[in-house]
């Protein structure tokens, strides 16, 4: 996946030409000022924190939320996605190294999370997606390949746990020898950001 936050729209259209399947945007506003200039052959997924009176912004937009971390969250998508017609692949987001100022559920929480979201009619669980700390040693991937296999052992209704969502441009060597199927790559594929250009 290509990351694509603070990247002008004319940069994300020239990924998509040179073969990127698909886009990952993290802020709500900002990919409602860009969305309309994208090359469509891409499909978009939501990546970042999500509030819930957002959610009716994206719904009809992107093919997976991978940032649901409370039932309420995907309460709130579920209403939506039935209202529309659809049903939403999410990923459930782990705070697998249990910091304050990230979101995602915590490792003990996630089964009691899963078993609830899967009761949901119109999301599906598609497996899990996590940030490590910057610098993690190989016990934290490790750690979330475990839960990944766990999740589809316990073979809940309603979900098809196959996306392992770990790994960006500092540690996406360690986190798919760990298992990740997808990777969200930004500044490796667009250089560092600049921030003062975004919304
Ligand atoms: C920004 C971001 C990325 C990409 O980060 P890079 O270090 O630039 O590759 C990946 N995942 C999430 C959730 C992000 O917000």
């Amino acid at each position: 996946m290509a990351v694509t936050k603070t990247v002008e729209p004319d940069k994300i259209n020239f990924a998509v030409e040179c073969g990127i399947k698909l886009l990952g945007e993290n802020r709500v506003q900002e990919y409602l000022s860009k969305k309309d200039s994208y090359d469509k052959s891409a499909q978009v997924q939501f990546i970042g924190h999500l509030q819930t009176n957002k959610v009716k912004y994206i719904i009809n937009d992107v093919s997976m939320i991978q940032s649901v971390d409370s039932i309420r969250l995907a309460g709130e998508i579920d209403r939506l996605a039935k209202k529309n017609n659809r049903v939403m692949d999410i990923l459930l987001e782990v705070n697998i190294g249990d910091e304050l100022s990230k979101s995602g559920v915590s490792a003990n929480e996630l089964f009691a999370l899963a078993e609830q979201a899967c009761e949901l009619e119109n999301v599906r669980i598609k497996g899990l997606m996590a940030i490590p700390p910057i610098g993690s040693d190989e016990a934290v991937f490790a750690h979330m390949k475990e839960l990944f296999e766990a999740l589809k052992a316990k073979k809940l209704p309603n979900t098809d746990i196959s996306v392992l969502s770990m790994g960006m441009s500092g540690d996406y060597e360690l986190a798919v020898k760990h298992g990740s199927n997808l990777v969200r790559i930004g500044t490796r594929l667009f250089g560092a950001r600049d921030y003062s250009k975004s919304k």
